[in-house]
C-alpha cells in the first residue's frame, strides 16, 4: 500500500472523551469514527486491522473443521417464540417491525435461526457431528455502550454452533473449539486465560470464557497457583458451597404452587401493610433480581445490580415484570409462582435489602435481611478468597485475582434449541432423536481494542505482528526533493513485497518527525528509513517498534531481519 493513495487521518490531540487508552488510541490513530452511541464506522486503516483478526479466527476455524456460512442480521420473532427467548432475552435485543406490521430483531446471536438451518438441512446421524460458523455483524441495545468497539451496541462477532449426535460428541466438538481458541488468541499474540464460566443463565452444563488479561477489564477473575482452577469470578460464586449464614439464617421458603399476593407476603415478613415497600426490579437480560427496599431509589438500583454482577441492565417496568411472571402488573400481586426466576441468595445482594423475593416452581422464597449494613467491595482479593477458598484449599496454592476483557466464549448447550425447536434426526438404529449442541463466540472488533489494552507505550499502539494494519513500514525521507530515494524506496518496497511481506510506504512526503510519529501511532512493528544518506552508506535505518534504537543495516541483514 502507498499511503500516498490510502486514507490515513491521525489526531494530533488525544480525544479527551475517551477513557480507555484503547479508544484513545483508536480514535487519535483514525481507526474508527462514531456515528452513535456504540456504533462506529471503521476507517480504511482500522478495518486492515479487523480483517487481520477475522482471518485467523477464520483460519483456525477452519482448521478445526467448522463449515462457515452466512446468516441474517434480521430475525423473525416467530423463531424467538419458538425458544421462549422472545421476551427473556430482554431489553438488548433490538425490535423491528417491517411495512406489514411483521415483527423482527437484529440478531444478537444466531442459536434459533442455526437451528431453523440445521433442522432443514440435517436429517441423520451420518451428517453430524457438523460444526457451522459465520463471521457477521451482531446488534444488542446495550444500556451502557462504552469504551468505543470494546463494548459497543453494533459488533463483529464470530459465532459456531456444533450438532452431535450424543453428549460424548458435543463434549469432543466442545474440546475441539478449546483447542481452536487457544490457537486464535496465541496467533493474535494475547496474553489470554481460559475461565471457568457461569452458565447457569443460557443452561448447559459446561461453559468457559476466554479473557485477555488488563488491568482495565470489566471482568474479575481468579485463579489458582497451585492447580488448573481459574474462574470467572461470578462463575466462582455461583459455584461456592452454601450461601452464608447472615442471609441463610433469614431465607424463608414457602411452598407455594400457587400465588402470593401484597398482603400475603406481609405477613409472611411481618410488616404492616402501611409500610412504604417499595420494589426494584432489574432486567438483565436472561436474570431478573428483585428485592424490596426502603430508601432511595436510585441509590439501591446501581448498588444492587452492582453486586448482583450485571453489567447491562435497566430498571424493568411493572408491565415487564408481570408478563414475565405470568401475573396481572402490580408488583407481588399477585406473583405466578410457576414461572422460574432466579434467587438471589448471595448475602450481598440480600444486604442491600430488605427483603429479596424470588419465585420458582417449587416455590416461592423470601430472605429477610437487614438494612443499611455497610457493603463490601465485591471485588477484593479478600473478598473473592472468602467465596471460593473453601473450595481451593486442597490444591495448596494460593488464589489470585486479575481482570480481564471477554474475548470468547464457549458453551454445551444441550440440546435445549433443538428440542424447544422440535428439531431431530435419525440415529443410527432409525430412532428420532433429538441433537446435540454448542455454541461459539469470538468477539472479533472487541479483541483489537483488547489488543491495544494489553500493547501500548506512550507513542501509540504496539500491534503483535499477526493483526497489524502492516508489518513493515517503509518511510522516505523527502521523496519529492530525491528522485533516486524515491526510487530505491519503491524498489525495496515492490521486493518486500514479492518477500510476501505486507507492507505500507510511506511516500506522502511529511517530514520525518511527523511521519516517524504517524507510523509509530498505527503501531506498524518494523520502520525502515530509506534517505539519501543512507543509500550512501548503502544501508537502511531499521527500527522494530518495540526497541528504542534503531540500527543502520545493509540490504541482506534487513531481510534476515526481518524474517
Ligand atoms: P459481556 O459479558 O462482555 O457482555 P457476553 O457474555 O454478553 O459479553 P457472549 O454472548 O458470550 O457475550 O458473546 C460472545 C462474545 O461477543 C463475547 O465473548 C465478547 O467477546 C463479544 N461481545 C459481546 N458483547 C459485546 C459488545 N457489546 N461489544 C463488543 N463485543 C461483544
Ligand atoms: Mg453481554
Ligand atoms: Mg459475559
Ligand atoms: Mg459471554
Amino acid at each position: 500500500m502507498r499511503l500516498s493513495q490510502f486514507h490515513l487521518r491521525t489526531e494530533k490531540e488525544t480525544p479527551a472523551d475517551a477513557e480507555l487508552v484503547s479508544h484513545k488510541l483508536m480514535l487519535k490513530a483514525g481507526m474508527l469514527r462514531k456515528l452513535g452511541a456504540g456504533i462506529y464506522t471503521w476507517s480504511p486503516l482500522g478495518l486492515r486491522v479487523l480483517r487481520k483478526v477475522e482471518t485467523v479466527v477464520r483460519e483456525e476455524m477452519d482448521a478445526a473443521g467448522a463449515i462457515e456460512l452466512l446468516m441474517p442480521t434480521i430475525q423473525p420473532r416467530e423463531l424467538w417464540e419458538q425458544t421462549d427467548r422472545w421476551q427473556k432475552f430482554g431489553p438488548q435485543l433490538l425490535k423491528v417491525k417491517d411495512r406489514k406490521e411483521q415483527e423482527f430483531c437484529y440478531a444478537p446471536t444466531a442459536e434459533e435461526v442455526v437451528t431453523d438451518f440445521a433442522r432443514g438441512e440435517l436429517a441423520s446421524y451420518k451428517q453430524l457431528p457438523v460444526n457451522f460458523y459465520q463471521i457477521q455483524t451482531k446488534f444488542r441495545d446495550e444500556i451502557r455502550p462504552r469504551f468505543g468497539v470494546m463494548r459497543s451496541r453494533e459488533f463483529l462477532m464470530k459465532d459456531a454452533y456444533s450438532f452431535d449426535i450424543d453428549e460424548a460428541g458435543m463434549a469432543a466438538s466442545y474440546q475441539a473449539m478449546h483447542a481452536a481458541y487457544t490457537r486464535i488468541f496465541t496467533r493474535l499474540g494475547l496474553e489470554f486465560r481460559a475461565v471457568q464460566a457461569d452458565s447457569g443463565a443460557i443452561g448447559g452444563d459446561a461453559s468457559q470464557e476466554f479473557h485477555v488479561l488488563a488491568e482495565s477489564g470489566e471482568d474479575a477473575l481468579v485463579f489458582s497457583t497451585g492447580s488448573d482452577y481459574a474462574a470467572n469470578v461470578e462463575a466462582a460464586r455461583a459455584a461456592a458451597p452454601a450461601p452464608r449464614a447472615a442471609a441463610s439464617e433469614t431465607m424463608r421458603r414457602v411452598d407455594t404452587p400457587t400465588q402470593k399476593t401484597c398482603e400475603d407476603v406481609a405477613a409472611l415478613l411481618d410488616i404492616p401493610m402501611a409500610r412504604t415497600v417499595k420494589s426494584v426490579a432489574l432486567f438483565a437480560g436472561k436474570t431478573f433480581v428483585l428485592a424490596l427496599v426502603r430508601g432511595d431509589h436510585a441509590v439501591n438500583e446501581i448498588k444492587l445490580a452492582k453486586v448482583a454482577g450485571l453489567a447491562d441492565y435497566r430498571m424493568a417496568t411493572e408491565a415487564e415484570i408481570a408478563e414475565y411472571l405470568g401475573s396481572t402488573p402490580g408488583f407481588l400481586g399477585p406473583i405466578g409462582a410457576a414461572k422460574a426466576i432466579r434467587v438471589i441468595a448471595d448475602p450481598e445482594v440480600a444486604a442491600l435489602a430488605d427483603f429479596v423475593v424470588g419465585a420458582n416452581a417449587a416455590g416461592f422464597h423470601i430472605a429477610g435481611v437487614n438494612w443499611g449494613r455497610d457493603l463490601p467491595e465485591p471485588e477484593t482479593v479478600a473478598d473473592i478468597r472468602d467465596v471460593v477458598e473453601g473450595d481451593r484449599a486442597e490444591d495448596g496454592g494460593t488464589l489470585k485475582l486479575v481482570r480481564g476483557i471477554e474475548v470468547g466464549h464457549v458453551f454445551q448447550l444441550g440440546r435445549k434449541y433443538a428440542e424447544a425447536m422440535d428439531f431431530k434426526v435419525l440415529d443410527a438404529n432409525g430412532k428420532a432423536t433429538v441433537p446435540f449442541m454448542g455454541c461459539y463466540g469470538v468477539g472479533v472488533s472487541r479483541i483489537v481494542a483488547a489488543a491495544i489494552e494489553q500493547n501500548h507505550d506512550a507513542n501509540g499502539i504496539v500491534w503483535p505482528t499477526a493483526m497489524a494494519p502492516w508489518q513493515v513500514a517503509v518511510c522516505v525521507i523527502n521523496p519529492k526533493g530525491e528522485a533516486h530515494v524515491a526510487e530505491a524506496a519503491d524498489a525495496l518496497y515492490r521486493e518486500l513485497r514479492e518477500s510476501g511481506f505486507d507492507v505500507a510506504l510511506d511516500d506522502r512526503g511529511l517530514r520525518p518527525g511527523a511521519m516517524f510519529a504517524d507510523i509509530e501511532l498505527i503501531g506498524v512493528p518494523h520502520r525502515v528509513v530509506v534517505s539519501g544518506r543512507g543509500l550512501e552508506a548503502g544501508t537502511f535505518e531499521y527500527r522494530a517498534r518495540s526497541a528504542s534504537e534503531s540500527e543502520n543495516l545493509d540490504r541482506a541483514a534487513l531481510l534476515a531481519r526481518l524474517r
